[in-house]
């Protein structure tokens, strides 16, 4: 999930209003406002997480559901009603929120936000703390429409290394009984690139998992962050280490395989990390990815509204201020043209549509292919580019090092 935190600094109140995006900027182009709610929390702590979560206890989510009932009501208000179309409680783990006050959450949400129709609503649920039949039927009666599964892994070694709170049997265990309650819209979270792991073994892993046909695969390459268990642990990629990740070509064909795979069996790879059987992308994501507006509830969320980009307090006393000060105290910053270009090149290079040349030119004023046709032609000769119907995209080799050359297309000045 497209998760951005941020420390959350205190300065002066500043609301998103009615300002329209200035004409020949990105802007989202369809109605309705993405709503992400932040459930800041977890079993324990995942050895790879540098998300913002703590472990739950019954007082501190307590505190949190009445703030978040609150900001909701607040929001409701300062933006007029608007139209959502999509939720998304992502996290930490919402599926560790009791039904009784995730209901309550749904309640609050229908008195100050308009439903769509036909939104889509999803909840982010770990294996661990989503296992019965009733539970799902509990969702899909409160409106939740998708489903988004923290399998990670069908290896219990796996599992294990990542300090993963469940087993692979837990794992299948929800998948089935999600299904069993009537979710026709699944997602699965996986992770490659971990120690030990082979081609094979990866492969394997995709084969079990598309034979289970999950209506979307989220696939993610482990990304080591400096502050974890495993970002300390395999930090140090030296010959002299002793704790190994799997050599950067094997982890290429991991990737490049794994997506063969998955598309040979339906699954069309619409984002760098993202598969989706026909219909069932995600309309949320590619709302980020699209440049949508977005209003981030909770502790440490984001919100995009036009140009204003806002960073909710990350801590508890810290969002406890902001919101009983009637969301004043937000830190945040004004987008400007280039920063709303920058990022439209970031997010369509990610996505298998790629950038609209055309588009582009007309909101920069400046041709992309033009400025930058050295590089341009340079990544299409090593096949890392492709160029057709006016949109540039990322290979499949391309995707390997997007980081890269977004950041060549995007940032460098030459
Ligand atoms: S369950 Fe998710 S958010 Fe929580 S610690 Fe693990 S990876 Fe992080």
């Amino acid at each position: 999930m497209a998760k951005i935190h941020g420390k959350g600094v205190a300065v002066k109140p500043a609301f998103p209003d009615a300002t329209p995006r200035k004409k020949g900027v990105p802007s989202n182009g369809d109605k309705g406002l993405l709503l992400y709610i932040h459930v800041p929390f977890c079993q324990s702590r995942c050895h790879y997480c540098n998300f913002h979560s703590q472990a739950f206890n019954q007082v501190t989510f307590a505190w949190y559901h009445k703030l978040l009932l609150q900001e909701i009501e607040l929001w409701g208000k300062r933006l007029k009603k608007p139209v959502l179309k999509t939720i998304y409680f992502g996290g930490g783990t919402p599926s560790m929120i009791p039904l009784q006050q995730l209901s309550m959450i749904m309640k609050a949400l229908e008195k100050s936000f308009d439903f769509s129709a036909g939104m889509e609503v999803t909840l982010e649920a770990n294996p661990d703390s989503a296992q019965d039949v009733s539970y799902f039927r509990a969702l899909l009666s409160m409106g939740f429409n998708r489903l988004s599964l923290g399998m990670q892994s069908l290896n219990d070694i796996d599992l294990h290394a990542m300090g993963r709170p469940h087993s692979a049997a837990m794992a299948l265990a929800s998948y089935d009984a999600a299904r069993r309650a009537g979710f026709g819209n699944i997602s699965l979270d996986l992770i490659w690139g971990l120690p030990n792991q082979k081609v094979k073994t990866w492969l394997d892993q995709v084969a079990a998992v598309t034979d289970m046909r999950p209506e979307h695969i989220s696939s993610y390459n482990l990304t080591l962050e400096p502050n974890t268990v495993m970002g300390k642990l395999y930090g140090d990629q030296s010959e002299e280490s002793e704790f190994k990740l799997p050599p950067e070509q094997e982890q290429g064909r991991m990737f490049i395989y794994g997506a063969e795979y998955m598309e040979s069996m339906g699954y069309m790879h619409y984002e760098i990390s993202n598969f989706a059987r026909m219909g069932f992308t995600s309309t949320h994501n590619s709302g980020y990815w699209n440049g949508s507006d977005y209003l981030g509830l909770g502790p440490s969320a984001v919100s995009t509204i036009g140009r204003r980009r806002f960073n909710n307090p990350r801590y508890m006393d810290e969002y406890d201020a902001y919101v009983r000060g009637g969301l004043v105290g937000q830190d945040h910053e004004n987008l400007t043209d280039d920063d709303l270009l920058k990022e439209t090149v970031m997010l369509s290079l990610r996505t298998s549509k790629g950038l609209d040349l055309k588009d582009f030119k007309r909101r920069a004023g400046f041709d992309l292919m033009h400025r930058k046709k050295q590089l341009i032609t340079a990544l299409h000769r090593e096949k890392l580019v492709r160029i057709s119907h006016g949109f540039l995209r990322l290979t499949k080799n391309g995707m390997l090092v997007s980081n890269v050359i977004i950041r060549r297309l995007a940032f460098d000045t030459d």
